[in-house]
């Protein structure tokens, strides 16, 4: 049965009118897969109910935030309270007080830590600190990493290895792009390298841990203990993006798993429970460089507003309590050895409760897709027709097939069923 989309078309039609694109961010655009975005008017649980009363079972689940679902309980009677009390009052108040003790006094590499409203302004803000910390400007990112949309970390590499980047935006300056030296992942002589071409001058090296926004690009404990290894060797800061890893893969990130401990983290997403929250986090020292303990100057209207930290802390105490990452691991591994099929060219990689799915001939050695070069060239075409294939019978991924699948405790076995037998059609398996 077709579904009926009249109603998210005439909104994209107005949308169009008043908004780039029709959205907000770029990739609710469909533009990776084509067609008709559809526009939500309810979320519960795991479902996503469209304006044409179309339902989906979600697997975006809003890129991340969500490890309990849509409306988890807690979460929305710890929102609803706060909201009774007034919503901004630009002042000291308890509630990311007691958001910063909880993660300070389970993160030992979080002594003390900072709030602002997105990933991207605590990456922007993290970076300020490790150039004011060691008195050098340029930093080190990888290929494939995706860092927010702050200027210097829109860049993609320059024209030989360990060369200063050069702009991936339109309207990034050359001269902040050459503030990056863009290295690929999985590769430690690249990053030897770049020490070695810029001494005493790099800052820091920023990684996703777990890089998971151009598909999954599963990294080695080898590879993540050399980074860190020679990072510090060169006098610069090994900083951890765990944007989406942190309170995802385990209360403490990729660092909690790996046993490799930054000097700066930042966190998003799970850590707002669904509102906008951001953190960076690091040692005493570094973060008493933050205004108005130190000379780095950073603020914000509303940071630590009293709602989005209370939704944070109500979804920071459930998870500590109820510790559901064996559980949303095993789901993921489930996913992955049900729709393998290396025959058919579909690779599922996973790790704790996010997977992507490979489509096409895996270009490195040992088969697993660890940097951008090893993603196979048919990986957008396939995941476009997959995409819509499954859309049309109530499956809703995130439309880009360089783009994760995102689970949460509310995602059922039954519902897990329901996906993989979609699935196996959609991508003729
Ligand atoms: N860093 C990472 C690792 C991310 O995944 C993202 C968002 N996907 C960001 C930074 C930027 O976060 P935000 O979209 O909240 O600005």
């Amino acid at each position: 049965m077709k579904q009926t989309t009249t109603q998210s078309e005439a909104l994209l039609t107005r949308s169009l009118r008043v908004a780039p694109g029709g959205v907000h961010s770029p990739v609710r655009g469909f533009r990776g897969v084509g067609g008709t975005p559809r526009f939500i008017r309810e979320a519960q649980g795991a479902e996503l109910t469209d304006v044409d009363g179309n339902r989906y079972l979600d697997f975006c689940m809003s890129w991340g935030p969500l490890l309990f679902g849509h409306q988890d309980p807690e979460v929305a009677e710890a929102v609803k309270f706060a909201l009774s009390r007034g919503w901004s009052y630009g002042t000291a108040e308890p509630y990311s007080l007691e958001l910063a003790e909880l993660i300070t006094s389970s993160i030992p590499w979080a002594e003390k830590v900072r709030f602002v409203n997105s990933g991207t302004e605590a990456v922007m803000s993290a970076l300020r600190v490790a150039r004011a910390a060691t008195g050098r400007n340029l930093i080190v990112k990888f290929d494939g990493c995706y860092h927010g949309h702050v200027d210097s970390m829109l860049v993609r590499a320059g024209s030989g290895l360990a060369e200063m980047a050069s702009p991936d935006s339109a309207g990034v300056s050359p001269s902040t792009a050459a503030e990056t030296i863009v290295v690929p992942l999985n590769d430690l002589a690249a990053l030897e390298e770049a020490f070695a071409k810029h001494p005493r001058q790099i800052a820091a090296v920023i990684i996703e841990p777990l890089p998971a926004n151009n598909g999954l690009l599963l990294q080695t404990q080898e590879f993540l203990e050399g980074l860190a290894k020679i990072t510090r060797k060169h006098g610069a800061l090994v900083f951890f993006d765990e944007v989406i890893s942190g309170f995802r893969v385990g209360f403490g990130g990729m660092a909690e798993r790996t046993g490799i401990r930054p000097d700066l983290v930042t966190y998003g997403k799970v850590i707002g429970g669904g509102f906008p929250v951001g953190a960076y986090c690091g040692t005493k020292d570094l973060m008493d460089l933050v205004a108005p303990a130190g000379p780095v100057y950073q603020a914000g209207t509303l940071s630590a507003n009293p709602v989005a930290m209370a939704a944070g802390l109500a979804m920071l105490k459930k998870l500590k309590r109820e510790n559901p990452y064996a559980k949303l691991e095993k789901s993921a591994a489930r996913i992955a050895s049900a729709l393998s099929r290396p025959e058919s060219g579909v690779h599922v990689q996973a790790l704790s409760s996010l997977f992507w799915i490979v489509l096409g001939q895996i270009k490195s050695r040992d088969g697993v897709v660890r940097a951008i070069t090893d993603i196979p060239a048919t990986q957008k075409e396939r995941f476009a027709k997959g995409f819509h294939h499954a859309l049309e019978r109530g499956i809703y991924l995130a439309p880009s097939g360089f783009e994760v699948g995102f689970l949460s405790t509310a995602h059922s076995e039954a519902m897990l069923e329901q996906f993989l037998s979609v699935m196996k059609e959609s991508l003729a398996i």
